[in-house]
């Protein structure tokens, strides 16, 4: 089976020079290079299955899944297509109309795929939760979301679903995926309904403007807001995928993150799909050893990762290029949080070549700032934006954008609005999307400067900014700083309420194993500190904590921090990991 993957070696980047990109791209002439469907329709499954079943790559392998065991079942894209269309034809039998909601919380099993673009088909909305979700919230998202179908295996069905029904009274139809036979009129095996329908279906012609997938964001700020995307949002993923992510034929890409985040549907699925190469999914999780040997055994040419695992991976102190053959590896990026200097290090000395940083949200459904396969690597920046994606530093004052055009001021971080995955709501919440925006430009809600050349460089989000004795720190640059004392292992920084300065910089660590936790190695993180970020700005104080608390995207939860030093209550924590 190994043999149908491709072998792709130093290969010339889709994007070979930047700028020269930039000046003549259109977003109408990429579209172009979609098939879309009769009288200016567009469907994202159309786009990531059929089209391709339907030419010359139908025999390719679109999924390759790797079970916890590590054997391996292939799909092409022709099975795809009939797996997919079987799926839409269920919920045709279930009277599921376009703008319904199908949401689905399974682990990373094939169902979950064939779900989510055959959902897609039929012009319903998709989505995804992560399967370590409890009770609550499912059952916020269940309910915003007003799923009318949840696709769910049985052991999560009885764990966690169940005792919400009498709360979900838009919830028609459970589908079990592992079932063999109906529970009941609102439970139904999922494969005797699969089993009774045909594989031929007519895809929806769905409008670019329809509503096709929605994403409740992280929560590092807030109530979980669900981001509804669009079906033009495809064009987004087929741009990154051919000029970020570099697709090229015959590659296979690993994108490690679970559908329950967006960067797992963006890149897990319809990227890959669109662009037509083999996407691996693993349904197990994280574990050093076991990823080494799926690049090795996979031939993976290109892995998408985020910078928690690369940490874990930093910690364990395997020595992959000498211990595993990863010749066809020829692109690693990261997204999800700020990228440190030393991590694109590491990937230099360990992999022979730099992980490429890169930037975007739930909100903007695709990936914004990149470092580039063709582009110098500046260790720590994001990189620049993607062609045909303006962005900007501002200030913002009431309804007044000021932007900033001197090199490394710190502003808000800006985005013009009108990409084709810009979300287009909030759920049910109006005002909140509208404030997102002033005039023609989207706010991101994070904090970034831009050198001279055009990169940009995260500072952190605005709303974990600290204000002490009148400076602005940002969270990022003095964790940075405290990460590069030999004991801290991990950090994170919250500004407390202080009479006399404002709020006073804290700091939470989380220490190498081989030191102690006392006086004496707090007094020398903080005398390094000191050293390394002036006075104004390093740790006042010092707390030692066995683990932070981060999201399952892997962001630190710093507002959590925050709330629990003060004795506040925790908010939403829904998507604490
Ligand atoms: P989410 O919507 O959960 O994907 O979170 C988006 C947020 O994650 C952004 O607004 C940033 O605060 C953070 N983020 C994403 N990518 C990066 C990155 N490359 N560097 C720093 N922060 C990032």
């Amino acid at each position: 089976m190994k043999d149908k993957l491709g072998t792709i070696p130093r290969i010339i980047p889709n994007m070979s020079d930047y700028d020269a990109f930039c000046s003549q791209f259109s977003w109408e002439k990429e579209y172009e290079s979609l098939d879309g469907l009769p009288e200016g329709g567009i469907n994202i499954a159309h786009e990531a299955v059929d089209r391709h079943a339907n030419s010359d790559i139908r025999d390719t392998v679109a999924i390759r899944w790797i079970r916890k065991d590590q054997s391996f079942e292939d799909i092409t894209y022709a099975d795809l297509k009939l797996r997919t269309s079987r799926f839409a034809n269920v919920l045709e039998k279930l009277k599921i109309k376009k703008g319904d909601s199908v949401f689905s919380l399974t682990g990373r099993i094939p169902l979950l795929y064939v779900a989510a673009l055959g959902t897609l088909k039929t012009g319903a909305i998709f989505c995804p939760m992560f399967s370590v979700f409890g009770p609550e919230p499912a059952f916020q998202r269940l309910s915003k979301g007003k799923a009318k179908v949840l696709v769910t295996t049985t052991k999560l069905y009885e764990k966690t679903i169940k005792q919400l029904l009498d709360r979900l009274p838009f919830l028609q139809t459970i589908l079990l995926v592992d079932a063999e036979r109906h529970r009941n009129d609102k439970v139904w095996s999922l494969s005797v309904l699969m089993n009774e329908v045909t594989d031929e279906y007519t895809i929806k012609n769905t409008q670019p403007e329809d509503p096709a997938l929605l994403h409740f964001t992280s929560g590092t700020t807030g109530m979980p807001k669900g981001a509804l995307h669009v079906h033009k949002a495809v064009l987004t993923h087929f741009v990154t995928g051919k000029y970020v992510l570099d697709f090229h034929p015959g590659d296979v890409f690993w994108c490690t993150a679970d559908p329950g985040w967006v960067t797992g549907t963006s890149y897990g699925i319809i990227a890959p799909l669109v662009n037509g190469v083999t996407n691996i999914i693993d349904e197990e999780e994280f574990d050093a050893a076991r990823w080494y040997s799926i690049l090795e055994e996979h031939r993976v040419n290109i892995w998408y990762t985020s910078p928690t695992a690369i940490r874990r991976l930093m910690r364990m102190d395997l020595k992959p290029l000498e211990s595993y053959n990863l010749s066809t590896l020829r692109l690693i990026h990261s997204v999800g949080e700020p990228l440190q200097v030393e991590e694109v290090v590491w990937g230099k000395k360990t992999f022979g070549m730099p992980i490429c940083d890169n930037w975007w949200q739930t909100e903007t459904g695709g990936i914004m700032i990149s470092n580039y396969a063709s582009m110098e690597v500046r260790p720590g920046s994001m990189g620049k934006p993607l062609p045909g994606i303006e962005a900007a530093i501002g200030t913002i004052e009431g309804e007044k954008i000021q932007l900033l055009t001197k090199p490394l001021e710190q502003g808000h971080l800006l985005l013009k609005s009108g990409w084709p995955s810009m979300f287009r709501a909030y759920l049910d919440e109006e005002e909140r999307y509208k404030k997102c925006f002033k005039g023609e430009w989207y706010l991101t809600g994070d904090l970034a400067k831009k050198d001279a050349d055009g990169y940009y460089w995260f500072v952190g989000r605005a709303d974990d900014i600290i204000k002490t004795s009148g400076h602005m720190v940002g969270p990022f640059e003095v964790e940075s700083a405290l990460m590069e004392h030999p004991a801290v292992a991990e950090a994170a920084i919250i500004g407390k309420p202080n009479a006399m300065i404002g709020e006073l910089v804290k700091a939470f660590v989380v220490l190498e194993p081989r030191f102690e936790a006392d006086e004496m190695t707090k007094l020398d993180i903080k005398g390094f500190s000191r050293k390394k970020l002036g006075p104004a700005i390093a740790p006042k104080e010092i707390e030692f904590i066995d683990s932070l608390p981060k999201t399952k995207s892997g962001k630190i939860l710093r507002r959590l921090l925050k709330a629990r030093e003060l004795g506040l209550p925790e908010g939403d924590t829904s998507t604490l990991e």
